[in-house]
């Protein structure tokens, strides 16, 4: 996989490789996807949800340019494998995911693939997990019609957020960093994730 999906598709992060290689993503899909876990795709998880392609989970990573010693939040936790690869990054990671049942099975994989570093929460994500900002790094892992304005708020400055930012049907995934005299944007790819629900998100719950 991190030949193959990542090294030749460009990646250019050595310490995001590396870690894709040290998290063992089988722990975090279902039994009836194990025989699939490295594929070169999402699978279902779920309750209508999914576990992120590869190759998306690895952009993400890059982009935010983490040096393990970052405060990181992961919004949409879904099977926990983003947040453990975050793990492996950073030194602190909060993940926040509104459905209990995901949440709770995220936890166990976490717990039996050794990530104390992880704290998974339930509740809506589009609004953060303001006790816990600031936040040198975010991560969202769900579709959203514009850059939650919470999320932005709980960055640090200098620290980087990086969304899936668009309509249902299609988005680009933005990289924004927070500076002194405000967002800077660059968009990176077309993507395709499902919705983010919530206040900030697409807004039902
Ligand atoms: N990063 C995940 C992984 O590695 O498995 C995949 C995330 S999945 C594509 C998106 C997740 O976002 C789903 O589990 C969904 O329930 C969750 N989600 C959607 N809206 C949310 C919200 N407002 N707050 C928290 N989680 C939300």
């Amino acid at each position: 996989m991190v030949e193959r999906q990542l090294r030749r598709r460009g990646i250019p992060d050595d310490r995001v490789l590396a870690a894709m290689e040290r998290v063992p993503r089988e722990l975090f899909v279902p039994d009836s996807v194990r025989p699939y876990a490295y594929a070169d795709d999402a699978l279902p998880i779920g309750q209508g949800q999914t576990i992120s392609q590869p190759f998306v989970v690895a952009t993400i990573c890059s982009l935010l340019a983490l040096d393990g010693s970052e405060r990181v939040l992961d919004v949409g936790t879904g099977s926990g494998y983003q947040a453990a690869v975050l793990a492996e990054l950073a030194a602190e990671v909060v993940t926040i995911e509104r459905l209990q049942e995901l949440a709770e099975t995220a936890r166990a994989a976490l717990a039996a693939a050794g990530y104390p570093n992880v704290e998974v929460r339930v509740g809506d994500g589009s609004l953060g997990v303001e006790e816990r900002a600031p936040f040198d790094a975010i991560a969202v892992a769900a579709a959203t019609p514009t850059v939650p304005p919470a999320l932005y708020e709980q960055l640090a400055v200098g620290g980087r957020i990086v969304v899936p930012r668009g309509s249902r049907d299609g988005q680009k995934l933005v990289l924004v960093v927070r500076t002194v005299d405000g967002p800077v944007e660059h968009a990176v790819l077309p993507v395709r994730f499902v919705p983010l629900l919530g206040d900030e998100g697409f807004g039902e719950t």
